[in-house]
Formats: structure tokens, C-alpha cells, sequence
């Protein structure tokens, strides 16, 4: 039977550790600050920002949500970031992707102050991961680290492959797990034999984006399958297709017109690797632990160097 890798007892783990030391700066000195810019009305992005904030409060950090108008200009967002940056009580800037298509979001993710990304996207940061400095980290692919790490998965010298090779998720994920020495393959849309590189790996990421596209072939029996895929199904022949007639899930689709699927197939995974995460449940709560972690760090820093 294949471990399954549990996201919400990691998270829990993170975030209890996180509490002395938010409870400690907050005796001392202050609570850490984070500040959420949201704009617009994308409804994937609302409940991000919403449970972002949740987890601030309840951790006892300071959150602060900006929501200006959609039609905001890319100069008036970084004047706006340039308020943040200077505000001594905010530690942590998160502005909430995607952006409107009129405004420049690269500017603006290299405006946030670098001492300030709580996302981890900066390039000064991303420079900091590769030559493998402490800074914030990209809270996806460093959570699954804390989870590999946490359920005492060894990494070291074994063959990792990464399918999908964006900033926030599959660079900076190839770029920890060669840290942690394992030997890494990065694939992508126009990799040659993509079942065949796969199949080498002890630990396989899939953070494609593309519904339980990871199938059998793809798995070397015995492999720890991480899946980030995050995608809605809202057709019931598909539900019944992917998850063999799952009488739990169609019902979760007739009640609420979609379910979720990773990036891999979920009978699959569960069959061949030797642990995987399920998808919900697995990478997803880690995220936003991960987020608590970098803005904690961040103040600690400011607070050791005011
Ligand atoms: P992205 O920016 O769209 O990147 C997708 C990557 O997958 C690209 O590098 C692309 O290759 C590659 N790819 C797409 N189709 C492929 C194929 N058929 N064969 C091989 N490679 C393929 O996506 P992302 O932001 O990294 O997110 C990936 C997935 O993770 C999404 O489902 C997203 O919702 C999920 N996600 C989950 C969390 C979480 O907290 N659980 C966080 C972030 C993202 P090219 O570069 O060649 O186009």
C-alpha cells in the first residue's frame, strides 16, 4: 500500500512551529505584517486571498488586504508598492496573480522590495535559490520540500524529474531538489519521450496543469509521485472516466458541478508509487503554510536589523 503524503498534517506541523515565534515577536516587538493586493474580480483569486488572510489571523499575523480598482494603471500599482515597501509594520508583500492584462506585471513583481516578497518571485530571491541562500522561497515547491523532508523521504542522490518548467512552481521546485543533491531532469511540452524520462524517476513532480495526463507508463513502480496539478473537471463522463466510476467523487460532482484532479491519475498513482500526494489534500494546503513561513522569516529579519 502507497503512503499517502497528507498536506493538511504537514501544514499543521509548519504552522504550529510557526506560532512561538509569531507569539514571540509579537511580545517583544510586533507581529509580523503582511500586505495582500488583489485586483479584480477573478473568483480563484478572491478565495486565495481570502484564505491567505484567514491564516494570517489565525496564526496572529498582521494582514492587510488592498483591493484598488481594476482599472488601476501599472504606475499607480507601483506607487502603491512603493508605499508598502517604505511602511515599517508590513514585512511581507504578496500581490495576488494573475494581474489585469493592461498592467505590466513584471514591474511590478520587481518593485516589491526584495526584503519584502513573501512570494519568493523576486530575481534578487530567485538569484538567492540558485546560489542557495537563505531568502524567501517559492511557497509551492518549498512546501513540497518540507513535506518530502517532513515524511523522511530521502532525496540524495536519487533521480528526480520535474515535468513543467514555470517561475513560480516547476524552476524553482528542479532548483531545491538539486540542493538537496538529488540528480534532476527538467521536462516541458517539448520533451522527447516524456513517459520514458519519467519513468526514471525515484521522485516524480507533475506540475503540468493538464487533468490526470500522468498515467502508468509514466511511473516507475515503487517511485513517490508529487502531484501539483490543480484542475477542474466539470464533466461527469470525465469523472467517471479518471476516477473508474468513483461513487464518492460523482457524488461530490452532482453536488457541487466540478471536482478536482491532479496532474496524474489518481488509480495510477496510488497503484505504482511507493507514496504520493492526492489531489485535494496533498500539495495544496502547503502553499499557503509556506506563505505564514517566508513572512515570518522576513520579520524576524527586519526585527533583527531595525
Ligand atoms: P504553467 O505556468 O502553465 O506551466 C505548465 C508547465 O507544464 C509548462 O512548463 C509546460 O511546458 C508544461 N506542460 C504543459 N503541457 C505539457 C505536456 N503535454 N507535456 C509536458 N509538459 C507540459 O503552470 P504552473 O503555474 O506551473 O502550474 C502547474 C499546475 O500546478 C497547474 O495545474 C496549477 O493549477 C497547479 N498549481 C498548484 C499549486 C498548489 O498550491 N497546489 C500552486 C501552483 C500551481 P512549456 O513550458 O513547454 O509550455
Amino acid at each position: 500500500m502507497a503512503t499517502i503524503l497528507d498536506g493538511s498534517w504537514v501544514r499543521d506541523r509548519i504552522l504550529t512551529e510557526l506560532k512561538p515565534r509569531v507569539q514571540s515577536l509579537a511580545a517583544t516587538q510586533r507581529p509580523p505584517g503582511l500586505a495582500v493586493v488583489l485586483i479584480g474580480d477573478d473568483p480563484g483569486s478572491q478565495i486565495y486571498v481570502r484564505n491567505k488572510v484567514k491564516a494570517c489571523a489565525d496564526l496572529g499575523v498582521y494582514s492587510e488586504k488592498l483591493t484598488p480598482p481594476a482599472s488601476i494603471s501599472t504606475a499607480e500599482l507601483l506607487s502603491l508598492i512603493g508605499e508598502l515597501n517604505q511602511r515599517p509594520e508590513i514585512d511581507g508583500i504578496l500581490v495576488q496573480m494573475p494581474l489585469p492584462k493592461h498592467i505590466d506585471s513584471r514591474r511590478v513583481l520587481e518593485a516589491v522590495d526584495a526584503t519584502k516578497d513573501a512570494d519568493g518571485f523576486h530575481p534578487t530571491n530567485v538569484g538567492h535559490l540558485v546560489a542557495n541562500r537563505p531568502a524567501s522561497r517559492a511557497c509551492t515547491p518549498a512546501g513540497i520540500m518540507e513535506m518530502l523532508a517532513r515524511f523522511e523521504i530521502p532525496i540524495a542522490g536519487r533521480e528526480a524529474v520535474v515535468i513543467g518548467r514555470s517561475d513560480i512552481v516547476g524552476k524553482p521546485m528542479a532548483m531545491m531538489l538539486l540542493h538537496a543533491h538529488a540528480t534532476v531532469t527538467i521536462c516541458h511540452s517539448k520533451t522527447a519521450d516524456l513517459p520514458g524520462v519519467c519513468r526514471r524517476a525515484d521522485i516524480l513532480v507533475a506540475a503540468m496543469g493538464r487533468a490526470a495526463f500522468v498515467t502508468d507508463e509514466f511511473i516507475k513502480p515503487g517511485a513517490v509521485v508529487v502531484d501539483v496539478g490543480m484542475n477542474r473537471l466539470d464533466r461527469r463522463d470525465e469523472v467517471e472516466r479518471i476516477f473508474r466510476g468513483d461513487a464518492a467523487k460523482l457524488a461530490v460532482f452532482d453536488k457541487r458541478g466540478s471536482v478536482l484532479v491532479g496532474d496524474v491519475d489518481p488509480h495510477a498513482m496510488a497503484e505504482r508509487s511507493s507514496a504520493y500526494t492526492p489531489v485535494p489534500g496533498g500539495v495544496g494546503p502547503l502553499t499557503i503554510a509556506m506563505l505564514m513561513a517566508n513572512t515570518v522569516a522576513l520579520a524576524e529579519r527586519h526585527l533583527r536589523t531595525d
